[in-house]
């Protein structure tokens, strides 16, 4: 058994994230008087190890890149810690923050509209050196080029601009970038889900391979949870804001404990077409997260709810070492924060 596979909580873990709420709020009319709130993200908790993947997943709009974006400071918080090494950084000013930004970097789904297309590519990658590092003009060339050559690109492309590439090179060269301040952790916001599948699994290669060389963490979000399968060592499942299910991959795509995850689940072909899963069809879409449902958020189109769940949010429980589900219908030790 893992470290994390143990663990109750994310004390010590490279990245600690506990009870993370994030609301947006919506505004109205010429005085843009707040009228409500969106609730993005709700009392989420997970970590991250040091050379660990998690992957998040969840429907469109269930807080994924809310969840991310606050990883990375991109957002202010509504409330909840956030650690990076063992330190609060949700709430550290800009200054402070930026001793810890170098270690944190992103890869998005659209590089087209992350990278600048004004600059050259050459410029894209030395970017974030320049901003981190006091190299010289020659030294910085050196690192870009050494970087191309590790993402699969070839050095004459340095001179080109991001439409010059193709969909895959494209992300390439956005993990490229994330790699060049020598980050510990990259977060993943559905890097694949805009490529064609058989490019897709090249760039999952290539993380994997560059964790393994460098010792990364990544914290990968996708919709899909076939696209989580083959890189994540943990995953977590969100709905309408909340995780609802969160252990190792085997035993998540082995044993869910959750309904929700059993219908996620049951869409994910098997690689023998004889031996299909039953699929669960949810009923109806995913509610607001204006106004989430009371007591289990996703008791609207649970296939097995019950009066409980209409009425009382239920507990995340331990189910099992190092699996967690917030669901009324499963036994286990309710835990703090998971
Ligand atoms: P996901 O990445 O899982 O698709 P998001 O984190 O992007 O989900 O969005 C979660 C919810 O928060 C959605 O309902 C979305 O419309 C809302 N949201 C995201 N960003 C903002 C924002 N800047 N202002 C208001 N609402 C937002
Ligand atoms: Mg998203």
């Amino acid at each position: 058994m893992t470290a994390t596979a143990r663990r109750a909580n994310g004390t010590g873990a490279l990245l600690n994230v506990e009870h993370l709420t994030k609301h947006y709020p919506i505004r109205k009319g010429v005085f843009s008087r707040v009228s409500g709130q969106v609730h993005a993200v709700d009392d989420v908790s997970f970590w991250v190890e040091e050379g660990e993947t998690l992957g998040l997943v969840g429907e469109s709009g269930c807080g994924k890149s809310t969840t991310g974006k606050a990883v990375l400071r991109l957002t202010d918080v509504t409330s909840g810690a956030i650690s990076w090494r063992g330190q609060r950084i949700d709430a550290l000013p800009a200054r402070e923050m930026r001793a810890h930004r170098r270690e944190l970097q992103a890869v998005f789904q659209d590089p087209y509209s992350s990278l600048n297309p004004r600059m050259r590519a050459e410029d894209i990658v030395a970017e974030p050196i320049r901003n981190f590092e006091d190299r010289s003009p020659a030294e910085i060339r050196e690192r870009v080029a050494s970087l191309f050559e590790r993402v699969g690109l070839r050095a004459d492309q340095m001179v080109k601009y991001p439409y010059e590439f193709s969909g895959g090179q494209r992300q390439r060269l956005g993990i490229a970038r994330a790699l060049a301040p020598n980050p510990r952790l990259i977060v993943c916001d559905e890097p694949v889900s805009a490529l064609d599948v058989s490019v897709q699994a090249q760039v999952i290669n290539l993380l994997m391979d560059l964790q393994d060389e460098l010792g990364l963490s990544y914290l990968f979000i996708a919709h899909d949870l076939a696209v989580v399968e083959h890189i994540s060592h943990r995953v977590a499942v969100m709905y309408l804001g909340k995780i609802v299910e969160i252990t190792d991959k085997r035993t998540l795509f082995a044993n869910p404990q959750h309904p929700y995850t059993e219908a996620l689940l049951s869409a994910v072909p098997l690689p023998d077409p004889k031996a299909a899963r039953k699929r669960i069809i949810l009923a109806g879409d995913v509610p607001s997260p204006v106004n989430p449902p009371a007591g289990c958020r996703f008791h609207t189109r649970c296939p097995v709810a019950q009066e409980r769940c209409r009425i009382e949010a239920p507990a995340m429980r331990l189910t099992a070492p190092g699996h967690l589900v917030a669901c009324h219908l499963r036994d286990g030790e309710p835990v703090e924060a998971p």
